[in-house]
């Protein structure tokens, strides 16, 4: 600050943001904010003096606490179960410290010998925080306003003037003033009085009749506690009370508007319009505002606001918003070394392969880039697809598990083993310190080795060629781009920061990667917070605590309900009501209304920001997310007495009511594709097709059909049973796995996956009963003989007896056990006898033939292979017996027999074709808690309607063969039988929920490619 070039008779402005501070230049006045003011006399009058970074702060206090851990014993305890719950515990302490240093209680607190052992501890936390900040040569920075008092209590008052500029200093504008900022203004009133000037300071009151009944209001609260503090009152500027005067007074604007919607999307378009039709008036962007009450719910009120003024074209600036994203290069980043500090395990391994920001070419060592993708890719899939395997070591342990693998040959396993160690040994190197600062060193060499880098999408390169504005999937793409590079720098610069810290602080101790790891993500979210200046050209969304007050032509105040307006942003602190009244009663009594005045300054904020604003919104809405009714605020109901215009806004994707809240803006041609989405959304789940013609499905050609009959049987390769029912369960899920051949990526976890059991289940189960078969038909049977036989055909084919993980074993076990329980069901079924089990039909190699089903329109080909076959006791009548896993999934398949599921019924005919003997019972087992008595009900009627006749035909068949056709004629809509039938399908990123082909969006489509042309 040159004080000589603006002359030291000029007024110096002090204001709360840098955007005021502009505006303040622009109109010829010298200004400030109070943080820049405070660097000015830091740097005349204390020069020597370094404020500490936040995480230096951090670090400190962790160090700190973990010495105090080993007195505190609940310290102790937290610190034992360490990860996040020490790190938000040190969290806590660094806010509750702040807190203190703030209200001026941290001397007290500190002195005082507090009886409960938590507050010994931040009283014995603070002492040491203050004593090794002051040993490295470093200032707490909450403690700045108390240095500085002292600093100016000490300086001579023409340094003073020289610091600043300026004899005289007004504060305006400024709804927050805390102990320690008054006790700092009232030392430079002091020192600026000497020299003939004076520090002073402006508040808003509300324009009213002086009434000594009423309470005080948050502005006349703030009034008196500067007054107090000062000892002289500050100089007001009467506004009128726009919103409310917080007494209940009723008096009427015209100027104030109220939104009530019924949910978060409806208010973000209403505000949206609202916004929108401001601009259309020629308002600029500056000059509109968007504030939301400062709770973690209204983060999510901001986002949809954004993302509504988003789709409108409209550009705004979310410091909150944008700073609470990481984006996906931070989170890369975070995650390697995660993977680093945990051993690095084989599938988080494989993720972070897969990542696109990682340098194929750098971390591979191969100079050719698609080579470098493709083994990194190839390298990813086998260690997905293979289990671990133990070794000398993180890299050694991954490198075998490698060569393990059956999914390549042996000179590519040799290949990708040595590339997996040479990665596994970077990750594990960068774990390999024992210090925070070589941590953060090691941290930074990894970013560096995996050549983490922003990623600019095809179409924001194109973009960034022309100068034409950027919307829909480019806009995406520049805005993800932009995240990622400023994600790098603030990535390397926390890095450089934790290692300055540490360094500084001397913090040499041994510290597990682990510790550093989460106290570096917990200190670069804090730093995640946007910047307060505006950017040009855009409209201001924010919590209402950066509400700038300056004058406004359009002041959105969204997200008005319940408790918003009271709940501003409390950190996590570790003192309760109680020891606050205590502190509070040891502060300088002048000091003390401050303390109670601190919580109305949003509502000061908002006051003055209304006064001086052309138009008010308060908007609302009446639901929370999940349906449930959501109170509105007072403020609302006092308006609504006032008698303000109130509009209601729907939300049109839930109801199709009145026209109100339809953004009028909206392009008539993404109406219509809204429309159409809607059309799906509404069709989704239902079982049956959707009545609108729109939504259904082209024809397909002649050679396309003569495809899909190959596919499904219908020519000499048969099609399996499990297809046909995949078919039933939903013709797209059938048509993407058995025509398209579509299978879900396999990636193996160390325990046994469902399929895997399966397989293992089925061939126990073969392997006790046919190790049994011929007691099975001996009366009385010999059950102690069966039992045993059976429990060691199982051990020995499930291969019990050899050294197996502990999981394995477990997972084994189980099976084990469920093979006894369909044992001694099956003994306690004395009607009939085992004949046999796994009894293929109709692949080459199996004895029985294909199941031809057929009538005059289409024949089909079916093969399968069936878990059991029963003989009666008397030898003339079949049972086939299909196991299942649970008794859920018999039961569900049960009621679906013949209608959306066919297996028993293509089995029995299978056996029954076979072996010459009707087959006259069937049953889905579950093997899940089997008990000897129990009988899947409603087996009988089942079987009993799946082979009724239906048009000359048993109904499965008449069912499948109608499968059949309608697949055939290209019928492949995803269509579940049950909305349940989607939560275990694989195919459900193909089939594109919801899940009709609409021939609307076709249309769209060619008029798009003729506009086009
Ligand atoms: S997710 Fe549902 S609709 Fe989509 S293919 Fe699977 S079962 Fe069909």
């Amino acid at each position: 600050m040159e004080g000589e070039r603006i002359g030291s008779e000029a007024e110096l402005l002090v204001v709360e943001s840098l955007a005021e501070v502009r505006w303040s230049w622009e109109s010829g006045r010298l200004a400030m904010t109070r943080e820049e003011l405070r660097a000015c006399l830091r740097a005349r009058l204390s020069p020597g003096v370094v404020v500490a970074s936040a995480v230096a702060v951090r670090l400190a206090l962790s160090d700190v606490m973990r010495r105090l851990a080993a007195t505190e014993g609940w310290l102790g305890v937290v610190l034992a179960r360490g990860g996040s719950a020490w790190v938000d515990l040190v969290d806590a302490m660094a806010a509750t410290l702040a807190e203190a240093r703030r209200m001026t209680w941290h001397g007290s607190l500190t002195r005082d010998v507090w009886a409960d052992p938590r507050m010994r501890t931040v009283a014995a936390a603070g002492r040491a925080l203050e004593r090794d900040l002051t040993q490295a040569g470093l200032l707490d920075p909450a403690a700045q306003d108390e240095q500085l008092a002292h600093a100016l209590s000490r300086s001579p008052p023409e340094d003073v003037v020289h610091a600043l500029g300026a004899r005289r200093v007004l504060a305006s504008g400024i709804a927050s003033w805390l102990p320690a900022e008054l006790a700092l203004w009232r030392a430079l009133d002091a020192r600026l009085s000497l020299a003939g000037g004076a520090a002073s300071i402006e508040l808003v009151t509300f324009e009213r009749p002086l009434d000594a009944s009423r309470a005080l209001d948050p502005l006349g609260r703030l009034v008196d506690a500067v007054a107090e503090a000062l000892d002289a009152a500050p100089k007001t500027r009467p506004i009128t009370p726009v919103l409310a005067d917080f007494g209940g007074n009723d008096e009427s604007s015209t100027s104030v508007e109220l939104y009530r919607a019924d949910g978060a999307r409806a208010e973000a378009s209403a505000i949206a319009e609202t916004v929108h039709e401001a601009l259309s008036a020629g308002t600029p962007p500056e000059q509109i505002a968007i504030v939301t009450p400062d709770t973690p719910d209204d983060a999510v009120v901001e986002g949809a606001i954004v993302r509504a003024l988003a789709d409108l074209g409209i550009a705004a600036h979310a410091p909150r918003e944008q700073g609470s994203r990481a984006g996906g290069l931070v989170t890369c980043a975070l995650e390697a070394l995660a993977v680093a500090g945990r051993g690095v395990p084989r599938l988080a391994l494989a993720t972070l392969l897969r990542s696109p920001y990682l340098d194929a070419r750098r971390v591979s060592g191969l100079a050719d880039e698609p080579r470098a993708i493709g083994a990194i890719r190839r390298l990813a899939r086998v260690l997905e697809r293979t289990r671990d395997v133990a070794g000398d070591g993180p890299s050694d342990a991954i490198a075998r598990t490698v060569l393990a693998s059956h999914e390549a040959d042996a000179d590519a396993r040799q290949t990708l083993a040595a590339l997996v160690r040479r990665i596994g040994e970077t990750l594990e190197r960068a774990a390999s310190g024992s210090r925070r600062a070589e941590h953060a060193r090691r941290a930074r060499d990894l970013v560096a080795a995996l050549g983490l880098r922003a990623l600019v999408g095809p179409s924001a390169a194109a973009h960034f060629a022309n100068d034409g504005a950027a919307r829909g999937l480019t806009r995406a793409e520049v805005l993800a781009f932009v995240r990622d590079a400023q994600g790098t720098e603030r990535l390397l610069a926390g890095l450089e920061a934790y290692e300055a810290a540490a360094i500084g602080l001397g913090l040499d101790a041994p510290t597990s990667f682990e510790s550093f790891r989460l106290e570096f993500e917990h200190a670069l979210r804090e730093d995640q917070t946007g910047s307060d200046a505006p950017s040009l050209g855009a409209v201001l969304v924010t919590p209402l605590r950066e509400l700038p007050s300056r004058p406004l032509a359009l002041l959105v105040l969204a997200g008005v309900h319940g408790e918003a307006l009271e709940s501003g942003p409390k950190s996590v602190t570790l003192l309760d009501a109680a020891a606050r009244a205590r502190l509070t009663e040891t502060i300088e009594p002048a000091l003390r209304p401050s303390v109670f005045a601190a919580d109305g300054a949003d509502s000061v904020r908002l006051a003055s920001a209304a006064h001086a604003t052309r138009k008010v919104v308060v908007s609302y809405t009446t639901r929370e997310e999940d349906g449930a009714l959501r109170p509105p605020h007072a403020l609302v109901a006092s308006l609504e007495r006032r008698g303000v215009r109130q509009t209601t806004w729907r939300d049109q994707r839930v109801a199709d009511e009145a026209p109100l809240g339809l953004a009028r803006a909206i392009p008539a041609d993404v109406a219509k594709r809204a429309a159409i989405e809607a059309r799906r959304e509404g069709a989704f789940g239902l079982g049956a097709r959707p009545s609108d013609p729109a939504a259904g499905i082209g024809a397909v050609s002649a050679a396309v059909q003569a495809i899909l009959a190959e596919e499904t049987g219908g020519a000499e390769r048969p099609m399996s049973v499990t297809a046909l029912d995949r078919f039933g369960a939903c013709l797209f899920q059938g048509f993407s796995a058995q025509v398209l051949g579509a299978r879900k990526a396999q990636v193996l976890d160390n325990l046994m996956d469902p399929r895997e059991e399966g397989i293992l289940l089925h061939g126990a189960l073969a392997a006790a009963f046919e190790a049994t078969r011929v007691l099975w038909g001996v009366r009385p049977r010999d059950a102690g003989a069966i039992r045993t036989q059976a429990r060691r055909a199982a051990v020995a084919f499930l291969g019990r007896d050899h050294p197996l993980s502990r999981q394995m074993r477990a997972s084994l076990d189980e099976v084990g056990e469920r093979v006894a329980s369909v044992i001694e069901w099956s003994l306690a079924d004395e009607a009939w006898d085992f004949w046999g089990a796994e009894a293929g039909f109709g692949k080459r190699a199996d004895h029985w033939d294909a199941v031809l089903l057929h009538d005059d329109r289409a024949a089909l080909r079916l093969t399968g292979s069936i878990d059991r076959v029963d003989t009666s006791q008397d030898r003339f009548h079949l049972r086939v017996v299909d196991y299942k896993r649970s008794e859920d999934g018999a039961r569900r398949l049960t009621e679906g027999l013949a209608e959306v599921g066919f297996q028993l019924a293509v089995y029995a005919r299978a056996a029954s074709e076979a072996l010459g003997k009707p087959v006259t019972s069937g049953a889905y087992l579950p093997t899940r808690r089997l008990s000897p008595e129990y009988r899947t009900r409603g087996s009988e009627a089942a079987w009993t309607h799946a082979h009724e006749e239906d048009h000359g035909l048993p109904r499965f068949e008449r069912r499948a063969l109608d499968l059949a056709v309608s697949v055939r004629h290209g019928d492949v809509e995803p269509r579940p039988s049950s909305p349940d039938v989607c939560r275990w399908c694989d195919h459900d990123g193909a089939c594109r929920k919801p899940r009709f082909v609409i021939l609307g969006s076709l249309a769209d489509d060619a008029n798009e490619a003729h506009a086009g042309a």
